[in-house]
């Protein structure tokens, strides 16, 4: 539509353009109506998020091509797109995450070609947000300030949580990286220089892989909890049906585990089958939780549900399976009680799992690998306070996010969904608990653009 030539089309902006944000903004444009998309993020270029930003071709996707596309209903249109730069590659290739930032900027140019509707980038940081009878009104952190008809929140991931710990002051020196997905932050550690990494999830490995390249003191160190590290992905086929174990499986995290056991039992021990059939079932089995149910579950069953369920790309694992053997990598399930800077490092005094005594480990350097932190009332980023400060957001009792209506419209602190302003991506585990990964985050994009523009 032309100035003038009929009322003006929706206006809708989207804060984050990492995937979710591009996945809510090609959903919009590709629906073929007239609407004008604003889609905001504090860098360029789009799509890349804390996920694909990485420049090192060793980071790969930790899902393969053929579930890696960002439409769910053309389930291999990542997969066409990887083909076309590369023809060897199949379902079952881990693409790097670099490309698939690529693949996304592409995503958004196709679904600008539809024409119906417009598309305007903005680079820039939204620090606060207001509503009214006539619609909502964006700050921006230079000061300018955009008015919109609706606002859909794709804020993501942000980073690790400080672990509790004695001598917190620690963290705020030059030996502490919090965050190793922010670019360059790893530049601070200098060849030969030990660390400790704190936690051994995912993103532990793709920095035990990135350290070890960057020719660190070894053995590299890294301690978490339960010391566990993530299984690796093997094909692992489900059938048309969920085994009979996990058909209204009881709605306890104790009665959950046993589901699980029992069903990877009548699977012939393929856990990885029991897991994979879950996964359509949780977001409404976590729905159907009270949060003593879900806490229990967090406390207990979590560390094992991470390893299980969030698997690693098998030339990933392997590669520190290889240090690990060879002494390149030692891990201790341990909690860190206390940091001591001293001179020429910091002495960090563990203790080790199921024992009462206390051990000190002597390194340069302490890298956050944690994981994304969801707690909205401690992360500490400034539109998320200032939604909150405004009631205009609800973050849940847990800290995995906020909480929405069935519609994914943030509900205020009122308890009541806003008109105007929606959310997706990770911080959605408080609704769905599954909320992470592409398979399920392209489904909530396509499902809010569809209410936004029905
Ligand atoms: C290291 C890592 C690797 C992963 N690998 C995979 C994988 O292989 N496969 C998979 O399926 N999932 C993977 N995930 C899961 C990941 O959460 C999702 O795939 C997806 O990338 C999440 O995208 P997002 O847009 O919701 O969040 P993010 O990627 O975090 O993007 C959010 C964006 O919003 C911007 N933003 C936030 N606040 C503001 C503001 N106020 N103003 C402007 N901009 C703002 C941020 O700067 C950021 O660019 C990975 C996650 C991580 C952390």
């Amino acid at each position: 539509m032309r100035p003038g030539e009929g009322p003006e089309p929706p206006s809708i902006a989207v804060v984050g353009g990492g995937f979710s944000g591009v996945a809510v903004a090609a959903q919009l444009l590709r629906r073929g109506r007239p609407v004008r998309v604003t889609l905001v993020n504090r860098f360029g270029p789009l799509g890349r998020g804390v996920a694909y930003r990485t420049r090192l071709e060793a980071h790969v996707l930790n899902v393969p091509a053929g579930g890696m596309s960002g439409l769910p209903d053309d389930p291999e249109h990542f997969l066409r797109w990887a083909r076309g730069r590369d023809p060897a590659t199949t379902a079952e290739t881990y693409v790097s995450r670099r490309q698939y930032g690529e693949y996304l900027e592409f995503l958004l140019r196709e679904a600008e070609g539809v024409k119906a509707g417009v598309l305007e980038r903005v680079v820039g940081e939204v620090l606060d947000i207001e509503t009214d009878a006539e619609g909502v009104c964006l700050t921006f952190a230079d000061g300018s300030k955009r008015r919109v008809d609706r606002v859909v929140l794709a804020l993501g991931n942000y980073s690790p949580a400080n672990p509790p710990a004695e001598g917190a002051d620690f963290y705020s020196s030059e030996r502490y990286v919090r965050d190793p997905w922010i670019r360059g932050s790893l530049d601070v550690i200098r060849p030969g220089e030990s660390v400790l990494m704190l936690g051994t999830g995912l993103t532990a490995l793709d920095i035990a892989v990135d350290l070890a390249g960057r020719g660190v003191k070894l053995p590299l160190r890294a301690v978490s909890r339960h010391g566990l590290l993530p299984h690796p992905h093997a094909p692992a086929k489900t059938g048309p049906h969920p085994p009979p174990e996990l058909v209204d499986p009881p709605l306890t995290a104790r009665g959950l585990v046993r589901a699980v056991r029992g069903a990877t039992k009548s699977l012939d021990g393929n856990w990885r089958a029991a897991v994979n059939a879950l996964r359509p079932a949780t977001p409404g089995i976590w729905e159907e939780l009270d949060v003593t149910e879900r806490s229990r579950f967090l406390r207990h069953a979590r560390p094992y549900w991470d390893v299980h369920r969030h698997r690693a790309a098998p030339a990933t694992r392997a590669a520190v399976e290889r240090m690990r053997e060879s002494g390149e990598l030692q891990i201790r399930a341990a909690r860190v009680l206390r940091y001591e800077t001293t001179g020429d490092g910091v002495r960090v005094l563990i203790r080790p799992r199921g024992t009462a005594r206390t051990e000190p480990l002597f390194v340069e350097r302490v890298v956050n690998c944690t994981g994304p932190s969801s707690d909205v009332r401690r992360i500490g980023d400034r539109l998320l306070d200032a939604l909150c400060k405004r009631g205009l957001v609800a973050p849940d009792l847990l800290g995995l996010g906020l909480e929405v209506s069935d519609e994914l419209a943030l509900l205020g602190s009122d308890g009541r969904p806003s008109r105007t302003l929606y959310l997706v991506g990770p911080l959605l585990k408080a609704k769905f608990w599954e909320a992470t990964a592409v398979p399920e985050l392209r489904k909530h994009a396509a499902f809010i653009a569809e209410r936004l523009l029905p």
